[in-house]
């Protein structure tokens, strides 16, 4: 869809576009129109920048008559209190030749004030989470009448730790919604809130190239362990004139801790990290640092380094496989900026083939694989998430199992050891993203029988 016309969108909605001077919509505002339009449940994939707030906004302003009804229709969830003032602000220059009654609800403020305002009557309430729940909490806003949940920039939520607020949240909701979530990564937390709340969810996403820029040289590694990727990480890094600056994607903000404090020994003038845990504006001084090139060396998780526009990256190095291909691309895309020439890294262990091959088929090209330099250690220390895991003492079975998993692991590594590696891992049974993935809250499901 190519021009506003085609959306058929209301003279009021038209006139503020006109005035907007918005000539047509951007490539996710195409994409999202109709399906928002439709009713069903969307996942939208679309970074901060590219239209998102009109993509989810435009649709549901369309389809929101006037009413005098107190209690609100559509519900917005955003992370923090500055998005929630820019969607405010963004709804109300697209409101601008309706009278769609929006109110925004963040905490670290006065609630009463909020109170006030939401005694008056809202059509649209933008919250963050636990200031939403307080004043659901507190009487002062009832949810009963929300047809439409958007939950925005989901990625960063559930990454701040919101998930169990979303939960608390999605109970005091009318059952009969619609959820739309807009993220600029996907991740496994996504996934499973979809499993758990929402109905024939369709995703929409401007389509990630499959096709890597060729002034990206890429390649990768056979890794049997995290402290072993520590170790090659630092092997290749200690050439500082190769290693001009160097991104380094981590998927978790547990492991990209752990990294940057076993780095940091090494290197604690030369590394930086960036993760939601982090206050903002030591974030702000990480990146400054690193764009400055003050810093070479940058830790950072997918939901963080997004929205970032950093130049003159000379490696991105994945030092884990992401599970969602798309994610590579967009790790990778971080150099070889502005016709430029870059490389990226990629260390996968043999739990991580099967994300790598799925990497390739996206790309329709296998990665070039560079042998395991023998000078680099191998280690034996496992991280948690590495070691077998502790069943319960009465199933036998499964111990079992677990303890041939255990040997076979085991037994690799110091098969790797004595080759370098460098060759392809053998398929084992348990292949882990095949597995059915956690069910959620089971106790959800219940309660809401009970309610029925
Ligand atoms: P967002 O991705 O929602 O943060 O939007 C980024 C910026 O793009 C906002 O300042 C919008 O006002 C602007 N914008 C949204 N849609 C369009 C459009 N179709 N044409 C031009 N600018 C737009």
């Amino acid at each position: 869809m190519q021009s506003f016309e085609e959306f058929k969108i209301s003279t009021p909605l038209r006139n503020a576009i006109n005035d907007l001077g918005f000539e047509k919509p951007t490539p996710i505002q195409s994409k999202s129109f109709s399906t928002v339009l439709s009713g069903q449940d969307v996942i939208g994939i679309a970074q901060t920048g590219t239209g998102k707030t009109f993509a989810y906004m435009l649709p549901i302003l369309q389809m929101l008559p006037f009413s005098k009804e107190k209690h609100p229709r559509v519900l917005v969830l955003v992370p923090t209190r500055e998005l929630v003032l820019q969607v405010v602000e963004e709804i109300e220059k697209f409101g601008k030749y309706r009278n769609d009654r929006v109110i925004g609800v963040y905490g670290g403020t006065n609630m009463n004030r909020q109170k006030e305002a939401l005694a008056e009557g809202a059509d649209i309430i933008v919250a963050t989470p636990g200031r939403l729940y307080d004043l659901v909490l507190s009487r002062a806003l009832q949810l009963k009448l929300i047809k439409k949940l958007v939950i925005d920039e989901v990625d960063v939520m559930l990454d701040l730790g919101f998930r169990f607020q979303l939960n608390n949240i999605f109970e005091l909701l009318p059952k009969k919604r619609q959820n739309i979530m807009f993220s600029a990564t996907m991740t496994d937390e996504i996934e499973n809130l979809i499993k758990d709340f929402f109905v024939g969810t369709k995703k929409v996403s401007v389509a990630v190239s499959g096709t890597p820029l060729n002034n990206i040289a890429q390649s990768c590694y056979a890794v049997p362990n995290f402290h072993t990727k520590v170790n090659l990480l630092n092997h290749l890094i200690k050439d500082a004139d190769t290693y001009k600056k160097v991104l380094v994607f981590i998927s978790n903000k547990k492991n990209a801790d752990l990294l940057f404090s076993l780095l940091e020994e090494l290197y604690s003038e030369e590394i930086c990290v960036i993760h939601s845990n982090k206050t903002q504006n030591y974030r702000i001084r990480s990146i400054r640092q690193f764009d400055e090139g003050k810093n070479r060396i940058l830790v950072t998780t997918d939901v963080m380094a997004r929205g970032l526009d950093l130049d003159k990256i000379s490696h991105v190095v994945n030092f884990d496989t992401p599970s969602f291909p798309e994610n590579y691309m967009h790790r990778i895309g971080r150099t070889g900026r502005a016709e430029e020439q870059g490389s990226s890294l990629l260390f996968y262990t043999e739990k991580e083939t099967d994300a790598k091959e799925a990497i390739e088929s996206l790309m329709k090209m296998s990665i070039p694989e560079i042998e395991f330099p023998s000078e680099v250690e191998i280690s034996d220390q496992l991280i948690p998430e590495e070691r077998p895991r502790i069943m319960e003492s009465n199933n036998l079975a499964k111990e079992l199992r677990d303890e041939n998993r255990g040997a076979s692991f085991h037994e690799k590594k110091e098969k790797n050891k004595k080759t370098n590696q460098g060759g392809s891992y053998r398929r084992t049974v348990g292949k882990k993203y095949k597995k059915a993935k956690t069910k959620g809250d089971k106790n959800y499901n219940k309660r809401n029988k009970k309610r029925k």
